[in-house]
């Protein structure tokens, strides 16, 4: 087993060859992802892996939004992993890369009549989120007279991460119970949806699922929460036979520190008392997984598929990125390094969240000092890192790898100030633009479209002119 993390760990080491980090970032220009290939082979391997040697079917349905990068799904789809969909465009992308949808899940908070029709044609199994897609999905089986399976999302109202911080904790404990993904295990409100699928002529509930959160890194809270919802489970199981158990994605990895405080923390943290612990743990799928098959077999749920939706897990070391310090600024209060890669690309920064970054490209001085790192834009939140340590001869022209990029970056990037970034993919000795730079024409091929297409003169489109238009 290659996983967890062999080429990446806690130390220097993060496998990434960075004279040909460089290269590729000479020949692309900055800000540039770089995709490997073969750490998403690897990473796919470990998880097919884990869930073969479990006593019971088992699937992995990929997270699309996580990274919907056409390359990096259809490389996926022929491992054989089932996509994870939220929405109409991801289910058509994750469709053209070649997931099977018979391996597909449709979930999310909102899906449209037609989203929920086009899931119906295709096959995808819906995991049922609002009240109002099981008539939707009603209308659309009696239409065809076809029975549909569905799920419904269910949700623990228990925390999974916690803090030595007690405000961080309460925060955490409110937004759990609050949280309007799912119904809440044990509620008289699930229990109406339930009924009501029921009572649908043409609908049978055949899963459950849950999604709890991303990032999770303690275990032990992540199974007390699932235990909720497989107890749940159960109940339903004995009523209606279920085929699968989906307990979602969320699984932490290491190399991302995301803060967990809560105000308590931020003012001792601006008191200079409570710095971000170094470096957090992540979650071991060798051991959770079969912890779950464990605790299903005690719950009667033998023959279920255990299902899960990794996204975060599978991708979030499989792309790094390069970028060039722009700008080195010593003020008297600061000493700034600035960047050429910022929120539009890593969304994250800004959010507290950081990843680790370090100097590639030359020789560096062995003597490091406390820089705060920027992004570009004109945005006060653009900031990488309040404080981390850096060469202190880092200066503008400098390369740095900006490291775990592949999770949450390209489809969350956006072109506030700044357009999109490339992504190569290295397989091997092989090289591929996979995602092309964005340019300036691009963000505007929206703008002025004309909705009845070429202009007829003789046939004028668009509205009528309000009353009073000259
Ligand atoms: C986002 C999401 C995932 C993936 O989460 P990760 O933290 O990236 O593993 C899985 N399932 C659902 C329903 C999601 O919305």
């Amino acid at each position: 087993m290659s996983r967890p993390w062999p080429d990446t760990g806690t130390g220097t080491g993060t496998g990434w060859d960075p004279v040909r980090l460089a290269d590729l970032a000479q020949r692309h220009g900055t800000p540039v992802h770089v995709l490997d290939a073969g750490r998403l082979d690897r990473a796919t391997a470990h998880l097919l892996e884990v869930l073969g040697g479990l006593g019971r079917p088992a699937r992995a349905y990929y997270s699309v939004k996580t990274n919907y990068l056409p390359y990096l799904m259809r490389r996926l789809a022929a491992h054989g992993l089932g996509a994870d969909v939220v929405s109409g465009y991801e289910m058509e992308a994750a469709l053209a890369a070649g997931f099977d949808p018979a391996a597909m899940v449709f979930n999310g908070p909102v899906k449209t009549d037609g989203e929920l029709a086009a899931a119906v044609r295709h096959g995808v199994r819906v995991n049922i989120d609002g009240e109002q897609e099981i008539e939707a999905l009603e209308a659309v089986a009696a239409r065809t007279g076809q029975p549909v399976e569905v799920g419904i999302r269910i949700s623990p109202g228990l925390p999974v991460s916690t803090s030595a911080d007690p405000s961080y904790r309460a925060q955490a404990e409110r937004a759990a119970a609050r949280t309007r993904f799912g119904w809440p295990a044990g509620s008289p409100q699930l229990a109406a949806l339930v009924d009501r699928i029921d009572a649908s002529p043409h609908l049978a509930l055949g899963a459950v699922h849950a999604h709890l959160s991303s990032q999770i890194v303690h275990e032990d809270l992540m199974l007390t929460a699932l235990d909720r919802v497989l107890d749940e489970a159960a109940k339903l199981h004995a009523r209606f036979g279920l085929t699968e158990v989906n307990i979602g994605g969320g699984f932490g990895v290491p190399g991302i520190r995301r803060p967990r405080t809560g105000p308590e923390g931020a003012l001792a943290a601006l008191r200079g008392e409570a710095p971000f612990p170094e470096e957090e743990p992540f979650l071991d799928i060798a051991r959770l997984l079969p912890e779950l098959d464990g605790r299903m077999r005690l719950r009667g749920l033998d023959g279920v598929a255990l299902a899960c939706e990794p996204g975060r897990w599978l991708v979030s070391d499989v792309m790094a990125m390069v970028t060039r310090v722009m700008s080195r600024k010593e003020l008297p209060e600061a000493r700034w390094l600035i960047l050429d890669a910022g929120n539009h690309v890593t969304p994250w920064s800004g959010t507290g969240e950081v990843h680790r970054l370090t100097p590639i490209g030359r020789r560096y001085s062995a003597v490091n000092s406390t820089w705060s790192v920027a992004g570009p834009l004109c945005y006060e939140n653009d900031v990488h890192a309040a404080a981390t340590e850096l060469p202190e001869d880092v200066r503008a022209g400098d390369l740095l790898c900006l490291h775990d990029t592949g999770a949450y970056s390209l489809g969350r990037s956006n072109n506030f100030i700044r357009t999109r970034a490339a992504v190569v993919a290295v397989d091997g000795d092989a090289e591929q633009l996979v995602w092309g730079a964005e340019t300036g024409a691009d963000v505007f091929a929206l703008a002025d479209p004309d909705p009845a297409g070429p202009a007829d003169p003789a046939a004028p489109s668009g509205p009528d002119p309000a009353p009073g238009t000259p």
